[in-house]
């Protein structure tokens, strides 16, 4: 049931590491399908995260200029209705819509009507789950070659992931948390982390 309101892990407005152009990218939490290798079981339990107002998360992306928003998670058609509604909302103020599944395009066709409003209202649909024995090596923003762009609109046509590279966007917030977007694998990220701990340490020692 949609209230208004998104269960929502996280969300960075103006990254370029999430897609095509400037986009708010939102973190879904809760996540149904779990599959082995996921870097993010922290969004699986669908109580954690923060319920948001929908329309605060379009006018803060509408504020900060993108050019539209990406729906990851965590498991975005796990809350359709909230999706649906967030998704609509945006294109309704010029946005693109780019939607992550880890369920597969067809079987999310043969679901309920706010499952197809949520389809309806989202350009691009990157769908299927991560499967850790088939890891991606040419194509941006996929973790496995099974997962596919499906284009619902002409919107993202242009957009070639295999000619892309992939971008990774990290943020140190004043209270020292750190926040990070764009695609990893699991070593990349404690890579990353463990040079991002490195530099705090050195810029303390500095201050
Ligand atoms: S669908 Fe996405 S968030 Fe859910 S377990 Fe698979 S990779 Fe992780």
């Amino acid at each position: 049931m949609n209230d208004g309101h998104l269960q929502v892990a996280r969300v960075l407005h103006g990254t370029t590491a999430e897609g095509p152009g400037l986009r708010s990218a939102v973190w879904f939490q809760g996540c149904s399908i779990q599959c082995k290798g996921c870097i993010n079981p922290h969004l699986f339990n669908p109580r954690g995260g923060t319920r948001t107002p929908i329309a605060e998360i379009v006018d803060q992306a509408v504020a900060a200029g993108v050019e539209g928003l990406t729906l990851i998670g965590g498991e975005p058609f796990d809350q359709p209705a909230s999706g649906a509604a967030l998704a609509k909302a945006a294109q309704e103020r010029g946005l693109g819509v780019i939607a992550f599944s880890g369920y597969e395009y067809e079987s999310l066709l043969g679901r309920d009507d706010v499952t197809k409003a949520f389809l309806a209202a989202t350009d691009l649909l990157v769908d299927g789950p991560y499967e850790a024995r088939n890891p991606e090596t040419r194509r941006a923003l996929v973790g496995s070659s099974n997962q596919r762009f499906i284009h619902l609109t002409k919107r993202y046509k242009a957009y070639k992931p295999e000619v892309v590279t992939n971008r990774i966007d990290v943020r140190v917030r004043p209270n020292g948390s750190i926040d990070v977007a764009g695609f990893l694998d699991a070593d990349g990220l404690k890579d990353l982390l463990q040079t991002t701990e490195s530099s705090r340490a050195i810029r303390g020692r500095q201050a």
